[in-house]
């Protein structure tokens, strides 16, 4: 039986000083009817909650944590940075090296700008295609989440699904009209919309792999279904690959699937556990921001050298030249995941509990749903309770899951194969547990 007093007191107190106590929703784990390990320290693959409790950690700071936490590097590096100031507001070497990085990786981002969150990005970058199209509307899927702008707001996955909210409170009529939600990989109705609306449409934003409805995968030709429809509408496509970008390959879901967008949103690993945020692509389209054109956005942390040097040191260690004979950093993350859910999917079989396990590279997750999910719609449908009864087992057992099946799981580097033996060991208990419940 796991011990939580400690964690339990903090939660109380944290109740009284921070809505639902914490400061973002799904970190409460309410719908999973518990209380969440508070943290005390993080190592490589492993979190400590402040009861002395060991997990092995699965969420990664919810993506950023690709090379493990606490990095050797990475804390080096920013130990030195801090020695030189925390923060200038002014253009330092490192906001360039870390461009220059980035756009090796992403060739489609020309000219990119760094901001603070993935919210921040995908807000800048939809303020910019309205610019630059002189259009209002856009379009975006429902479960795809993109931060928490008023019109990114509407069917929004995530932890508004995890909560059963399917717009918010505060959302005026006016930015809700403006943006169109669709189903994710329906072909017929992006189609339809764009053929009556598609002059009024500034851009189509997407999760080109989605992660906020838990990890769905686009179907065959839809991303390019997109680019198609896009462009013969005069619309700009965004990819929000805040969180598949460095993930569902090291080039994000555009690399993987070959389709290149107008605008690109980054974030999480971009960071590596720092806030960055970036987002970027055609030149010709970039030019319109402030202060080269007159797109506005500006941020007094943005760039921040903490910030950037924390970011830079993680792409170092992801992009780095493999060992002669060796696979490269995203093959293994690949294979650690493919490794994990065998076993989790020969327990869930064992048990008589049929799931769907979905992989992007390092990004991973199941449904509890006999069915295939490929939008909001069919991860909804998916068994919440039984996700619940496994999320606890798993948690009493050492390890650390999202607490929601509309989240996403996270592989890093610092991932051991004992690490996930342990994890697919758990599972089988775990999946037992829900088929107990399922009588
Ligand atoms: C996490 C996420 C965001 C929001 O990023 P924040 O840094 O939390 O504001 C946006 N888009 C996607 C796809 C995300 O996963």
């Amino acid at each position: 039986m796991l011990h939580l007093e400690n964690s339990q007191a903090a939660f109380d107190e944290a109740k009284k000083l921070m809505p639902g106590g914490v400061n973002s929703p799904v970190r409460s784990f309410a719908n999973v009817d518990s209380n969440p390990p508070f943290i005390a320290r993080a190592k490589g693959s492993k979190i400590y909650d402040i009861d002395g409790n060991e997990y092995i950690d699965y969420v990664g700071s919810w993506g950023p944590m690709v090379a493990g936490h606490a990095h050797p590097n990475v804390v080096k590096a920013l130990q030195a940075a801090a020695e030189r100031g925390t923060s200038y507001g002014a253009p330092t070497l490192l906001e360039s090296e870390l461009a220059k990085l980035v756009m090796e990786v992403y060739p489609t981002i020309e000219e990119i700008r760094m901001v603070n969150s993935g919210t921040e990005a995908t807000m800048s970058a939809l303020r910019l295609a309205r610019g630059f199209t002189g259009r209002d509307k856009i379009v975006k899927f429902i479960g795809c989440y993109h931060g928490h702008s008023d019109s990114l707001l509407v069917s929004a996955g995530s932890g508004l699904a995890t909560f059963g909210v399917p717009s918010s409170p505060g959302v005026t009529k006016g930015t809700a009209a403006d943006t169109i939600a669709v189903p994710y990989n329906d072909f017929e109705v992006i189609e339809r919309v764009m053929k009556e609306h598609g002059q009024e449409i500034a851009c189509i934003i997407v999760e080109p792999v989605a992660g906020n409805m838990g990890c769905v995968l686009p179907k065959q030709g839809y991303l390019d279904h997109l680019r198609r429809l896009t462009k013969e509408a005069g619309a700009l496509l965004i990819f929000d690959e805040v969180m598949c970008g460095f993930r569902a390959s090291l080039g994000g879901a555009q690399a993987a699937y070959g389709v290149k967008p107008d605008l690109t949103c980054l974030g999480k690993i971009i960071g590596g556990g720092l806030p960055v945020a970036a987002y970027g692509g055609r030149r010709d389209i970039m030019e319109q921001v402030a202060p080269k054109g007159p797109v506005y956005q500006a941020g007094t942390l943005s760039g921040n050298p903490l910030a950037m040097t924390a970011g830079l040191e993680t792409l170092k260690i992801i992009t780095a030249d493999p060992e002669p004979g060796e696979p490269d950093s995203s093959r293994v993350l690949t294979l650690k995941v493919k490794k994990l859910l065998l076993g989790w999917q020969e327990g869930a079989r064992k048990a008589g509990v049929p799931i769907q396990a979905h992989q992007a590279g390092s990004m991973f997750g199941i449904f509890f749903n006999e069915h295939e999910v490929w939008d909001f719609d069919d991860s909804s449908a998916s068994d919440q309770k039984a996700f619940a009864v496994w999320f606890k087992a798993m948690l009493e057992q050492g390890i650390y899951l999202a607490p929601s099946q509309f989240e996403t799981l996270f592989m890093s580097l610092a991932h051991t194969e004992e690490d996930i033996d342990r994890t697919i060991e758990a599972s089988r208990k775990a999946f037992a547990k829900v088929r107990e419940m399922r009588g």
